[in-house]
Protein backbone atom coordinates (compact mmCIF):
# COMPACT_ATOMS: atom_id res chain seq x y z
CA UNK A 1 0.00 0.00 0.00
CA UNK A 2 1.32 3.49 -1.02
CA UNK A 3 1.72 6.10 1.85
CA UNK A 4 -1.52 9.00 1.31
CA UNK A 5 -0.92 11.85 -0.90
CA UNK A 6 -0.98 15.29 0.26
CA UNK A 7 -0.60 18.89 -0.40
CA UNK A 8 0.66 21.80 1.24
CA UNK A 9 1.49 19.38 4.32
CA UNK A 10 -2.11 18.79 4.97
CA UNK A 11 -2.92 15.30 6.15
CA UNK A 12 0.67 15.26 6.57
CA UNK A 13 -0.23 13.38 9.38
CA UNK A 14 -1.42 9.94 7.54
CA UNK A 15 2.07 9.90 6.12
CA UNK A 16 3.76 10.21 9.66
CA UNK A 17 1.96 7.28 10.59
CA UNK A 18 2.02 5.17 6.97
CA UNK A 19 4.22 3.05 8.58
CA UNK A 20 2.87 2.44 12.60
CA UNK A 21 1.49 -0.87 12.53
CA UNK A 22 1.64 -2.22 9.50
CA UNK A 23 0.67 -5.91 9.07
CA UNK A 24 2.46 -7.92 6.91
CA UNK A 25 0.85 -10.87 6.86
CA UNK A 26 -2.81 -9.71 6.38
CA UNK A 27 -1.79 -6.40 4.54
CA UNK A 28 -3.11 -2.70 5.76
CA UNK A 29 -2.60 -1.94 9.43
CA UNK A 30 -3.31 -3.70 12.88
CA UNK A 31 -3.03 -0.90 15.96
CA UNK A 32 -4.63 -2.71 18.79
CA UNK A 33 -4.92 -1.19 22.27
CA UNK A 34 -1.79 -0.68 24.41
CA UNK A 35 0.57 -2.44 22.07
CA UNK A 36 3.15 -1.40 20.77
CA UNK A 37 1.70 0.45 17.45
CA UNK A 38 -0.91 1.92 19.50
CA UNK A 39 1.32 3.29 21.96
CA UNK A 40 3.79 4.73 19.40
CA UNK A 41 0.56 6.02 17.68
CA UNK A 42 -0.34 8.00 21.31
CA UNK A 43 2.99 9.01 21.29
CA UNK A 44 3.11 10.48 17.73
CA UNK A 45 -0.65 12.27 18.57
CA UNK A 46 0.58 13.57 21.85
CA UNK A 47 4.06 14.94 19.88
CA UNK A 48 1.87 16.33 17.00
CA UNK A 49 -0.42 17.97 19.31
CA UNK A 50 2.08 20.00 21.55
CA UNK A 51 3.82 21.40 18.63
CA UNK A 52 0.17 22.75 17.83
CA UNK A 53 0.68 24.33 21.28
CA UNK A 54 -2.02 21.95 22.43
CA UNK A 55 -1.89 20.30 26.56
CA UNK A 56 -2.23 16.52 26.20
CA UNK A 57 -3.17 14.55 29.05
CA UNK A 58 -4.70 10.61 29.17
CA UNK A 59 -7.89 10.12 31.23
CA UNK A 60 -8.33 7.32 33.74
CA UNK A 61 -10.10 5.26 30.92
CA UNK A 62 -6.91 5.68 28.88
CA UNK A 63 -8.63 8.06 26.29
CA UNK A 64 -6.07 11.02 25.06
CA UNK A 65 -7.15 14.84 25.56
CA UNK A 66 -5.48 17.69 23.89
CA UNK A 67 -6.93 20.93 24.52
CA UNK A 68 -6.32 23.91 22.67
CA UNK A 69 -6.46 26.77 25.28
CA UNK A 70 -7.62 26.76 28.59
CA UNK A 71 -9.35 23.13 30.08
CA UNK A 72 -12.51 23.34 30.98
CA UNK A 73 -16.20 22.22 31.32
CA UNK A 74 -18.52 22.27 28.64
CA UNK A 75 -15.99 22.13 25.98
CA UNK A 76 -16.38 21.59 22.05
CA UNK A 77 -14.83 18.26 22.13
CA UNK A 78 -13.69 16.54 18.59
CA UNK A 79 -12.13 13.65 17.74
CA UNK A 80 -11.96 9.94 16.51
CA UNK A 81 -9.53 6.93 17.24
CA UNK A 82 -6.13 5.52 15.98
CA UNK A 83 -6.80 1.98 16.78
CA UNK A 84 -7.41 -0.35 13.97
CA UNK A 85 -9.38 -3.86 13.46
CA UNK A 86 -6.93 -6.88 12.21
CA UNK A 87 -5.40 -5.84 8.75
CA UNK A 88 -7.53 -2.40 8.82
CA UNK A 89 -7.56 0.51 6.07
CA UNK A 90 -5.17 4.16 6.27
CA UNK A 91 -8.27 5.90 7.26
CA UNK A 92 -10.78 4.58 9.36
CA UNK A 93 -10.10 6.71 12.45
CA UNK A 94 -6.63 8.34 11.87
CA UNK A 95 -8.78 10.29 9.01
CA UNK A 96 -10.84 12.34 12.00
CA UNK A 97 -7.53 12.57 13.65
CA UNK A 98 -5.47 14.11 11.56
CA UNK A 99 -8.05 16.07 10.33
CA UNK A 100 -9.13 17.62 13.36
CA UNK A 101 -5.59 18.77 13.84
CA UNK A 102 -5.19 20.11 10.48
CA UNK A 103 -8.68 22.34 11.10
CA UNK A 104 -6.72 23.70 14.03
CA UNK A 105 -3.44 24.27 12.45
CA UNK A 106 -5.48 26.12 9.97
CA UNK A 107 -7.61 28.05 12.51
CA UNK A 108 -4.55 29.00 14.29
CA UNK A 109 -2.92 30.58 11.28
CA UNK A 110 -5.80 32.82 10.20
CA UNK A 111 -5.44 34.14 14.06
CA UNK A 112 -8.81 32.62 15.02
CA UNK A 113 -8.81 32.31 19.21
CA UNK A 114 -11.80 29.98 20.46
CA UNK A 115 -13.75 31.44 22.87
CA UNK A 116 -14.61 28.20 25.48
CA UNK A 117 -12.53 25.48 25.90
CA UNK A 118 -12.20 22.99 22.94
CA UNK A 119 -10.37 19.64 23.06
CA UNK A 120 -9.39 17.07 20.50
CA UNK A 121 -10.53 13.36 22.01
CA UNK A 122 -8.43 10.37 20.62
CA UNK A 123 -10.63 7.55 22.37
CA UNK A 124 -8.98 3.81 23.10
CA UNK A 125 -9.60 0.56 21.16
CA UNK A 126 -12.76 2.00 19.19
CA UNK A 127 -12.61 -1.22 16.85
CA UNK A 128 -12.71 -3.50 20.26
CA UNK A 129 -9.78 -5.98 18.23
CA UNK A 130 -7.83 -6.50 21.20
CA UNK A 131 -10.81 -7.15 24.36
CA UNK A 132 -13.70 -7.89 22.28
CA UNK A 133 -15.45 -4.97 22.80
CA UNK A 134 -15.78 -1.91 20.57
CA UNK A 135 -16.07 1.58 21.34
CA UNK A 136 -14.57 0.59 24.71
CA UNK A 137 -13.04 4.13 25.77
CA UNK A 138 -16.37 5.66 25.52
CA UNK A 139 -18.43 3.10 26.96
CA UNK A 140 -16.01 3.12 29.90
CA UNK A 141 -16.42 6.34 30.27
CA UNK A 142 -20.41 6.71 29.98
CA UNK A 143 -20.46 3.72 32.48
CA UNK A 144 -22.27 2.15 29.53
CA UNK A 145 -19.41 -1.32 30.17
CA UNK A 146 -19.30 -2.06 33.38
CA UNK A 147 -15.81 -1.52 35.31
CA UNK A 148 -15.49 -4.54 36.55
CA UNK A 149 -16.79 -6.56 33.26
CA UNK A 150 -14.10 -4.39 31.62
CA UNK A 151 -11.24 -5.73 34.14
CA UNK A 152 -12.21 -8.82 33.35
CA UNK A 153 -11.82 -8.61 29.57
CA UNK A 154 -9.49 -11.13 28.86
CA UNK A 155 -7.28 -10.45 24.93
CA UNK A 156 -6.27 -13.38 22.94
CA UNK A 157 -2.95 -14.24 24.60
CA UNK A 158 -5.22 -14.39 28.01
CA UNK A 159 -4.10 -10.98 29.10
CA UNK A 160 -6.81 -9.68 31.50
CA UNK A 161 -7.90 -5.75 30.77
CA UNK A 162 -7.06 -4.77 34.22
CA UNK A 163 -3.61 -6.32 33.62
CA UNK A 164 -2.80 -4.32 30.28
CA UNK A 165 -4.02 -1.11 31.81
CA UNK A 166 -1.56 -1.78 34.47
CA UNK A 167 1.55 -2.65 32.30
CA UNK A 168 1.32 1.08 30.83
CA UNK A 169 0.65 2.88 33.88
CA UNK A 170 -3.33 3.56 33.77
CA UNK A 171 -4.70 2.46 37.41
CA UNK A 172 -7.52 -0.58 36.35
CA UNK A 173 -8.99 0.57 40.10
CA UNK A 174 -9.06 4.00 37.83
CA UNK A 175 -11.06 2.60 34.99
CA UNK A 176 -15.18 3.09 34.88
CA UNK A 177 -17.10 5.93 34.13
CA UNK A 178 -15.71 9.21 34.39
CA UNK A 179 -18.18 12.14 35.23
CA UNK A 180 -15.23 14.54 34.78
CA UNK A 181 -14.78 14.00 31.64
CA UNK A 182 -17.97 13.76 30.56
CA UNK A 183 -19.02 17.33 32.24
CA UNK A 184 -15.81 18.73 29.85
CA UNK A 185 -17.70 17.21 26.47
CA UNK A 186 -20.32 20.32 26.06
CA UNK A 187 -20.87 18.48 22.85
CA UNK A 188 -18.63 16.00 20.40
CA UNK A 189 -17.77 15.72 16.99
CA UNK A 190 -16.33 13.15 14.57
CA UNK A 191 -14.71 13.20 11.45
CA UNK A 192 -14.96 9.65 10.06
CA UNK A 193 -14.04 8.68 6.46
CA UNK A 194 -17.52 6.63 5.42
CA UNK A 195 -17.35 2.95 5.17
CA UNK A 196 -20.69 2.95 2.53
CA UNK A 197 -21.26 3.69 -0.33
CA UNK A 198 -23.85 6.41 0.40
CA UNK A 199 -21.75 9.46 -0.24
CA UNK A 200 -21.00 8.16 -3.88
CA UNK A 201 -24.83 8.22 -4.82
CA UNK A 202 -25.39 11.73 -3.21
CA UNK A 203 -22.24 12.52 -5.39
CA UNK A 204 -20.75 14.97 -2.31
CA UNK A 205 -17.48 14.62 -0.86
CA UNK A 206 -19.12 15.09 2.80
CA UNK A 207 -22.27 14.67 4.78
CA UNK A 208 -23.49 14.98 8.36
CA UNK A 209 -25.02 11.88 9.87
CA UNK A 210 -28.37 11.48 10.95
CA UNK A 211 -27.98 7.68 12.68
CA UNK A 212 -26.43 4.53 13.25
CA UNK A 213 -27.67 1.06 13.07
CA UNK A 214 -28.58 -1.09 15.75
CA UNK A 215 -25.88 -3.65 16.50
CA UNK A 216 -24.19 -6.13 18.41
CA UNK A 217 -21.88 -8.83 18.74
CA UNK A 218 -22.33 -12.48 19.87
CA UNK A 219 -20.73 -15.49 20.14
CA UNK A 220 -21.71 -18.47 19.06
CA UNK A 221 -19.97 -21.96 20.89
CA UNK A 222 -20.62 -25.12 19.24
CA UNK A 223 -19.54 -28.72 21.09
CA UNK A 224 -19.05 -32.03 19.75
CA UNK A 225 -16.78 -34.44 19.84
CA UNK A 226 -13.28 -33.85 19.25
CA UNK A 227 -11.66 -37.23 17.26
CA UNK A 228 -9.10 -38.51 15.16
CA UNK A 229 -9.80 -37.56 11.27
CA UNK A 230 -9.11 -41.20 9.63
CA UNK A 231 -10.25 -43.55 12.34
CA UNK A 232 -14.01 -42.03 12.95
CA UNK A 233 -16.35 -42.84 10.50
CA UNK A 234 -18.45 -40.47 9.16
CA UNK A 235 -21.49 -41.48 10.52
CA UNK A 236 -19.87 -41.61 14.08
CA UNK A 237 -19.33 -38.19 13.75
CA UNK A 238 -20.40 -34.85 16.14
CA UNK A 239 -18.52 -32.40 13.82
CA UNK A 240 -19.12 -28.47 15.10
CA UNK A 241 -17.44 -27.05 12.52
CA UNK A 242 -20.02 -28.49 10.56
CA UNK A 243 -22.75 -27.53 12.95
CA UNK A 244 -21.28 -23.80 12.43
CA UNK A 245 -21.17 -24.26 8.63
CA UNK A 246 -24.76 -24.96 8.50
CA UNK A 247 -25.37 -21.79 10.56
CA UNK A 248 -23.58 -19.60 8.56
CA UNK A 249 -26.09 -20.00 5.99
CA UNK A 250 -28.62 -19.51 8.07
CA UNK A 251 -27.27 -16.24 9.32
CA UNK A 252 -27.31 -15.17 6.01
CA UNK A 253 -30.83 -16.13 5.35
CA UNK A 254 -31.80 -14.60 8.14
CA UNK A 255 -30.43 -11.34 7.30
CA UNK A 256 -31.74 -11.47 3.76
CA UNK A 257 -35.19 -11.91 4.80
CA UNK A 258 -34.69 -8.87 7.06
CA UNK A 259 -35.07 -5.85 5.09
CA UNK A 260 -32.00 -3.86 5.55
CA UNK A 261 -30.81 -6.16 8.61
CA UNK A 262 -27.24 -6.99 8.00
CA UNK A 263 -25.84 -10.44 9.63
CA UNK A 264 -22.03 -12.05 9.33
CA UNK A 265 -19.71 -14.33 10.89
CA UNK A 266 -16.22 -13.10 10.22
CA UNK A 267 -14.36 -14.43 13.17
CA UNK A 268 -14.00 -18.43 13.80
CA UNK A 269 -11.93 -20.34 16.51
CA UNK A 270 -11.33 -24.32 16.13
CA UNK A 271 -10.51 -26.04 19.45
CA UNK A 272 -8.08 -27.85 19.25
CA UNK A 273 -7.69 -26.44 15.41
CA UNK A 274 -5.66 -29.49 14.10
CA UNK A 275 -6.13 -30.68 10.47
CA UNK A 276 -6.08 -33.82 11.08
CA UNK A 277 -8.37 -33.35 14.12
CA UNK A 278 -12.29 -33.54 14.41
CA UNK A 279 -12.96 -30.66 16.54
CA UNK A 280 -14.04 -30.29 20.22
CA UNK A 281 -15.66 -27.17 19.65
CA UNK A 282 -15.63 -24.26 17.20
CA UNK A 283 -16.77 -21.05 18.15
CA UNK A 284 -17.78 -17.75 16.01
CA UNK A 285 -18.50 -14.26 16.40
CA UNK A 286 -21.57 -13.12 14.82
CA UNK A 287 -21.82 -9.52 13.93
CA UNK A 288 -25.80 -8.43 13.65
CA UNK A 289 -27.20 -5.16 12.67
CA UNK A 290 -30.51 -3.01 11.78
CA UNK A 291 -32.19 0.04 11.71
CA UNK A 292 -34.07 -0.05 14.52
CA UNK A 293 -33.20 -2.16 18.10
CA UNK A 294 -36.35 -4.14 18.02
CA UNK A 295 -35.75 -6.12 14.29
CA UNK A 296 -31.97 -6.51 15.22
CA UNK A 297 -33.44 -7.86 18.26
CA UNK A 298 -35.77 -10.19 15.74
CA UNK A 299 -33.03 -11.08 13.78
CA UNK A 300 -30.92 -12.02 16.53
CA UNK A 301 -33.68 -14.33 17.88
CA UNK A 302 -34.10 -16.24 14.17
CA UNK A 303 -30.63 -16.49 14.26
CA UNK A 304 -30.43 -18.43 17.46
CA UNK A 305 -33.27 -21.14 16.02
CA UNK A 306 -31.34 -21.62 13.04
CA UNK A 307 -28.50 -22.17 15.17
CA UNK A 308 -30.07 -24.66 17.50
CA UNK A 309 -31.65 -26.51 14.52
CA UNK A 310 -28.26 -26.48 12.67
CA UNK A 311 -26.40 -27.58 15.97
CA UNK A 312 -28.95 -30.45 16.71
CA UNK A 313 -28.49 -31.49 13.04
CA UNK A 314 -24.50 -32.13 13.43
CA UNK A 315 -25.58 -34.38 16.86
CA UNK A 316 -23.66 -30.67 18.47
CA UNK A 317 -24.73 -28.20 21.01
CA UNK A 318 -25.13 -24.74 20.30
CA UNK A 319 -24.74 -21.78 23.31
CA UNK A 320 -25.29 -17.95 22.22
CA UNK A 321 -23.31 -15.55 24.62
CA UNK A 322 -24.61 -11.69 23.65
CA UNK A 323 -20.58 -9.67 24.22
CA UNK A 324 -21.64 -6.34 23.14
CA UNK A 325 -24.74 -4.47 21.95
CA UNK A 326 -25.78 -0.97 21.23
CA UNK A 327 -29.57 0.57 20.38
CA UNK A 328 -29.75 2.58 17.06
CA UNK A 329 -28.69 6.04 17.34
CA UNK A 330 -30.17 9.30 16.00
CA UNK A 331 -28.04 11.95 16.23
CA UNK A 332 -28.42 15.25 18.19
CA UNK A 333 -31.05 17.06 15.44
CA UNK A 334 -30.42 20.70 16.82
CA UNK A 335 -26.33 19.87 16.46
CA UNK A 336 -26.85 18.20 13.24
CA UNK A 337 -28.90 20.78 11.77
CA UNK A 338 -26.45 23.29 12.80
CA UNK A 339 -23.74 21.61 11.29
CA UNK A 340 -25.83 20.97 7.79
CA UNK A 341 -26.43 24.78 8.12
CA UNK A 342 -22.84 25.96 8.87
CA UNK A 343 -21.70 23.37 5.93
CA UNK A 344 -23.35 24.86 3.02
CA UNK A 345 -26.14 22.13 3.00
CA UNK A 346 -24.76 19.25 2.89
CA UNK A 347 -26.78 15.75 2.67
CA UNK A 348 -27.28 14.11 5.79
CA UNK A 349 -26.71 10.13 5.37
CA UNK A 350 -27.48 7.42 7.95
CA UNK A 351 -24.48 4.82 8.89
CA UNK A 352 -24.57 0.87 9.47
CA UNK A 353 -21.21 1.08 11.37
CA UNK A 354 -20.58 1.81 15.08
CA UNK A 355 -18.52 4.84 16.45
CA UNK A 356 -17.89 6.44 19.86
CA UNK A 357 -19.76 9.41 19.04
CA UNK A 358 -23.00 7.19 18.75
CA UNK A 359 -22.13 5.75 22.12
CA UNK A 360 -21.65 9.56 23.53
CA UNK A 361 -25.10 10.43 22.30
CA UNK A 362 -26.38 8.61 25.29
CA UNK A 363 -24.96 11.82 27.46
CA UNK A 364 -24.27 14.36 25.16
CA UNK A 365 -25.12 16.17 21.90
CA UNK A 366 -22.82 14.53 19.43
CA UNK A 367 -22.72 14.79 15.65
CA UNK A 368 -20.74 13.29 12.91
CA UNK A 369 -19.24 14.17 9.51
CA UNK A 370 -18.93 11.75 6.78
CA UNK A 371 -15.59 11.49 4.08
CA UNK A 372 -16.92 10.06 0.74
CA UNK A 373 -15.03 6.83 0.06
CA UNK A 374 -15.03 5.85 -3.37
CA UNK A 375 -15.57 2.46 -3.37
CA UNK A 376 -17.08 1.89 -0.15
CA UNK A 377 -14.56 -0.58 1.32
CA UNK A 378 -13.52 -0.21 5.13
CA UNK A 379 -12.01 -2.20 7.33
CA UNK A 380 -9.84 -3.41 4.92
CA UNK A 381 -6.36 -2.19 2.94
CA UNK A 382 -8.27 -1.27 0.42
CA UNK A 383 -10.33 1.49 1.96
CA UNK A 384 -9.35 4.66 0.23
CA UNK A 385 -10.18 8.25 0.08
CA UNK A 386 -9.29 10.47 -2.43
CA UNK A 387 -7.32 13.85 -1.47
CA UNK A 388 -10.03 16.28 -2.46
CA UNK A 389 -12.52 14.50 -0.65
CA UNK A 390 -10.53 14.55 2.48
CA UNK A 391 -8.94 18.21 2.34
CA UNK A 392 -12.89 18.50 1.70
CA UNK A 393 -13.43 17.11 5.51
CA UNK A 394 -10.82 19.22 6.89
CA UNK A 395 -12.48 22.45 5.15
CA UNK A 396 -15.93 20.91 6.88
CA UNK A 397 -14.54 21.05 10.14
CA UNK A 398 -12.50 24.04 10.08
CA UNK A 399 -15.95 25.41 9.10
CA UNK A 400 -17.75 23.82 11.79
CA UNK A 401 -15.16 24.73 14.52
CA UNK A 402 -15.26 28.34 13.45
CA UNK A 403 -18.99 27.82 14.03
CA UNK A 404 -19.52 26.37 17.22
CA UNK A 405 -15.97 28.04 18.91
ZN1 LIG B 1 -13.65 4.10 13.06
Amino acid sequence: MTAPATAHGLLSGLDEIAEIGRDTRRGGYSRHLWQPADLELRDWFAERAVRLGLDVEIDRNGNTWAWWGPRGDDAIVVGSHLDSVPGGGAYDGPLGVVSTLDAIARLQASGFRPTRPCAVLVFAEEEGSRFGIACLGSRLMTGALDADQARALIDPEGISLAAAASAVGIDPAGLGEDPAALARIGLFVELHVEQGRGLIDLDSPVAVASSILAHGRWRITFTGEGNHAGATRMADRRDPMLAAARSMLGVRDAAVASSGSRATIGRIEAVPGGTNVISSQVAVWLDARAAEDAAARDLVTEIEARVAEAAAAEGCTAVVAEESWSGAVAFDPALRDRLVRSLDGVPTLPTGAGHDAGVLSSRRPTAMIFVRNPTGVSHSPEEFATLDDCLAGVDALERVLRELL
